[in-house]
């Protein structure tokens, strides 16, 4: 991807691939999107491709992506949803029109009104965003356990266990800090 930008983190769930586009919110947080052409290529890679992306359009994928965020954490902690997150999300999902395409493959692709249609974009990841909030699918929303990351993911693991929004990062890290404090306690019990 374009060099000098933050990598995207992929899952397979849109709307949640979609709000870890802002990581760290609880630490240095790591804004994935900076510029329009992010939105462009973020979208591109989850089958959204979208010609181009005025400032105003990134705004309004932000608005969506924190509204997300909010009413995911809120169905993951069993709370009333925000009502201004819901709003959101219903604006969003409803100002757009996209159709979903089956391939000859057999595979579902979205077909949005235009090539310039951000917002046909963005009624895709709040209607997704809306199945997994309504419990409609097999998973369970659920809280990243790091302290700086706290990310809503949907576990779809077996188990329903998942601790992590993304073993390769939050996962990780976790794991090296509680190596990193073992071999601390294990270097204080060793001294005489
Ligand atoms: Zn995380």
């Amino acid at each position: 991807m374009r060099a000098g930008f933050p990598d995207f983190r992929l899952g397979n769930v849109l709307a949640t691939s979609f709000t870890g586009t802002l990581s760290e919110r609880h630490g240095n947080a790591v804004e994935r999107i900076p510029v329009p052409h992010r939105l462009v290529d973020w979208l591109t890679v989850n089958g959204l491709a979208v010609d181009s992306c005025t400032p105003a359009q990134l705004d309004l994928a932000r608005e969506l992506r924190e509204s997300i965020h909010a009413a995911a954490t809120a169905a993951a902690l069993q709370a009333t949803l925000p009502v201004p997150a819901v709003q959101v999300i219903n604006d969003r999902s409803t100002q757009g029109r996209a159709a979903a395409i089956l391939t000859p493959e057999g595979k579902r692709q979205w077909r949005l009104s235009s090539a310039s249609c951000v917002e046909d974009a963005l009624s895709v990841i709040a209607a997704d965003a809306i199945s997994i909030i309504a419990g409609e699918r097999d998973g369970r929303l659920a809280l990243c356990a790091s302290p700086t990351c706290q990310a809503a993911f949907f576990d779809t693991s077996q188990s329903r266990t998942r601790k992590w929004c993304d073993m390769n990062t939050c996962g990780n890290r976790q794991k090296k800090a509680r190596f990193n404090a073992n071999q601390r306690a294990t270097l204080r019990s060793a001294k005489p």
